[in-house]
């Protein structure tokens, strides 16, 4: 009866060296190697190639597809430490005024920590986007009686909105953020670079101090 090897198809008789086993170690070791570097591909074309909400073309490929991140939606240039990142303009939405909307007008450490979250929140797919930053005593001003008219009394206001000489916007050192899952990873990793959220009631605003940086942020009030 003939013996069943596993060379059936092979052109010649394996020669026997020293036994089968060096050679089935051999085998199973370039299977196991085979099958890391394809896990090895398939994931690093999950997390580079595939679209997210940061890099909509797909981060590999928007380059070639001429897809958003290619043109208008995608100009980083990320940087080893996340530091290193640029972002498009923003367009204003309802209730949002322009000048509010530029980073650049904040107070110099508190743009640089600022930027430096959202570069590093870039990095995680999450998209951090401006509401309201530096904002003129007048549009403070505005913003305060406008409140006062809505909720009936300044002492009433002064709970949603300061008047201008105590507000951190015009002192530029305080950023309203969107969307919520924006504000939520700030919340978590802003104290990285000085910057926690302050008032209770609001998700969305954030305020800069040199002492709060590396620190557990103080309680909102
Ligand atoms: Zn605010």
């Amino acid at each position: 009866m003939r013996n069943q090897t596993p060379y059936l198809d092979a052109p010649t008789t394996p020669i026997q060296v020293s036994g089968t086993k060096p050679r089935r170690r051999f085998r199973a070791w370039t299977g196991v190697a085979g099958l890391s570097l394809t896990l090895l591909l398939v994931t690093g074309f999950v997390v580079y190639g595939l679209p997210s909400p940061e890099h909509p073309g797909g981060q590999l490929f928007g380059g070639l597809t001429g897809g958003p991140s290619s043109s208008t939606e995608d100009n980083t240039t990320r940087g080893s430490t996340g530091a290193s990142c640029t972002f498009p303009p923003q367009q204003a939405e309802r209730l949002e005024v322009p000048s509010e909307l530029e980073p650049d007008r904040l107070q110099p450490k508190m743009r640089d920590a600022f930027q430096q979250a959202r570069c590093a929140a870039k990095e995680d797919g999450v998209q951090i986007l401006v509401k309201s930053a530096r904002r003129t005593a007048a549009e403070q001003r505005r913003l305060f009686r406008q409140e006062i008219k809505t909720r009936g009394s300044e002492a009433e206001a002064r709970k949603w909105v300061l008047p201008p000489e105590e507000s951190a916007h015009v002192k530029g050192t305080a950023v309203d953020v969107k969307p919520q899952s924006g504000a939520k990873w700030l919340e978590q990793n802003g104290n990285q670079w000085g910057l926690c959220r302050t008032i209770d009631r609001e998700w969305w605003h954030f305020e800069y101090d040199k002492d709060w940086v590396g620190k557990r942020c103080p309680a909102p009030r």
